[in-house]
């Protein structure tokens, strides 16, 4: 038997998972005047929200990725001096670190674009680069600084985010698994149905657990991290080289990608696999993604690691998420598949939700997210999403 929950009245908005984006939209909307629901299987931020880097990136592969990470980045600075300290937000800046002369034209590209687009940016010479962090490798080109980039620490803020809707109103659900969600009702394994009108997907790298459909890949990515070594570095460090793909062999990758916690602590990435769904360390990727680090680092050789860990992102074809109605039920709003960036894109995912279910005008053009991309006919009556991984191979991403 299936019972009504919120006194038999409907809510507004059911949010189905309660990682980053899940709280972020619950937020959103619960400032909105809204009636909200998040449902939660496991705790608030467990899932890759608290597996990831938490570096707030703006990023240019493509327009649309620009445009929502830049967007997402200002609504971080606003939050930002709000949030508790145990959010561990600091603007530390990032440096794309350029090995030889062919990625410092890289870093002047990438300088000349973000410039044009008004985010502030700056080319460092090589002994610019060594005075800021002179444990980097001797005989690097330079780098380009990108400044208003931060780092925070993501599980804090999912749960923080949540406990600010809770606040205006919203009900938490933890610790209960969804089983289905169709036609305004999110129907949990322990048999409790919410009625709503419009339901939030956002399960993350688990979408298609419950919806086979989507055009959503798991992606395995490991972390390590050390015992605490205070300024040791003072940016989050990234390689231009992962431009070129050159460490990529059997489709799996690693980049040079390293973070100072404010604890001390050194973050040290990060690797790309598909085909790795179980959540075990592979020996091999650790090996790799460290002996990138020490390329770059090579102090760190001397540094203890504590913990390495494993996490998954939902990696869409294009590498944009997937965020708007879904073609096939217009009670499910899709907020999903935001592969290596979604902490930092959670925030204008919440907005743009928000602002497509109280029917206002976005900041930004929602176009390049609108599930409806992957709409193919399979007949007259029934549409799904059609699925071209032919490009996912060619490895843009630094998270
Ligand atoms: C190694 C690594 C490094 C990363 N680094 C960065 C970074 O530096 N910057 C950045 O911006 N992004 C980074 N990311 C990506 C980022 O972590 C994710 O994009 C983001 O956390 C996605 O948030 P989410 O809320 O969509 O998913 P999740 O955090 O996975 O949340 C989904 C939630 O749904 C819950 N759930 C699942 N099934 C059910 C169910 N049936 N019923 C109810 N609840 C359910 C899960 O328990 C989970 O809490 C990284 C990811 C990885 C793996």
């Amino acid at each position: 038997m299936t019972r009504g929950v919120n006194s038999g009245t409907a809510f507004d908005v059911a949010i189905a998972g309660g990682g980053i984006v899940g709280a972020a939209c619950a937020l959103a909307c619960a400032q909105r005047g809204m009636q909200v629901a998040l449902v939660e299987a496991d705790t608030l931020g467990s899932g890759a929200t608290a597996a990831g880097m938490g570096h707030i990136v703006v990023m240019d592969d493509s327009e649309g990725q620009f445009a929502l990470t830049r967007y997402s980045q200002q609504l971080w600075h606003s939050l930002a001096p709000t949030l508790p300290a145990s959010a561990e937000y600091e603007q530390r800046g990032t440096l794309w670190i350029a090995a030889d002369r062919e990625e410092m034209d890289a870093a002047e590209k990438k300088c000349a674009w973000y410039s044009e687009r008004s985010v502030p940016c700056e080319l460092l010479t090589a002994a610019q680069l060594a005075r800021i962090e002179p444990n980097l490798a001797g005989g690097l080109a330079g780098a380009l600084l990108v400044p208003e980039d931060a780092v925070v620490y993501p599980p804090t803020v999912a749960f923080e985010l949540a406990r600010r809707a809770q606040q205006l109103g919203a009900q938490i659900f933890l610790g209960r698994a969804v089983r289905s969600i169709a036609d305004g009702n999110v129907e949990l394994e322990d048999g409790l149905q919410i009625v709503a009108r419009r339901i939030v997907h956002a399960l993350g790298a688990d979408s298609t657990q419950l919806d086979p459909e989507l055009p959503i890949r798991k992606r395995k990515g490991h972390l390590v991290i050390t015992d605490r070594y205070p300024g040791f570095v003072h940016h989050q460090l990234v390689e231009l080289g992962y431009l070129k793909s050159a460490h990529s062999t059997t489709g799996d990758s690693v980049a040079f990608n390293v973070q100072p916690r404010q604890t001390g602590q050194i973050l040290i990435g990060s690797s790309r696999q598909f085909g790795a769904e179980h959540t075990e360390t592979d020996p091999h990727i650790v090996n790799a993604m460290l002996a990138r680090a020490v390329r770059y680092l090579p102090g760190i050789r001397a540094l203890s690691a504590i913990r390495v860990w494993t996490g998954f992102r939902a990696a869409t074809p294009d590498k944009l998420p997937l965020i708007g109605p879904d073609l096939r039920d217009p009670t499910v709003i899709l907020a999903t598949g935001h592969e290596g960036l979604g902490i930092t894109t959670s925030l204008a995912t919440a907005e743009l939700v928000a602002d497509h279910l109280t029917d206002r005008d976005s900041a930004i053009p929602a176009t390049p997210y609108l599930p409806a991309r992957y709409a193919r006919a399979q007949s007259r009556q029934e549409e799904v999403y059609a699925m071209d991984w032919s490009h996912a191979g060619a490895d843009h991403g630094i998270q």
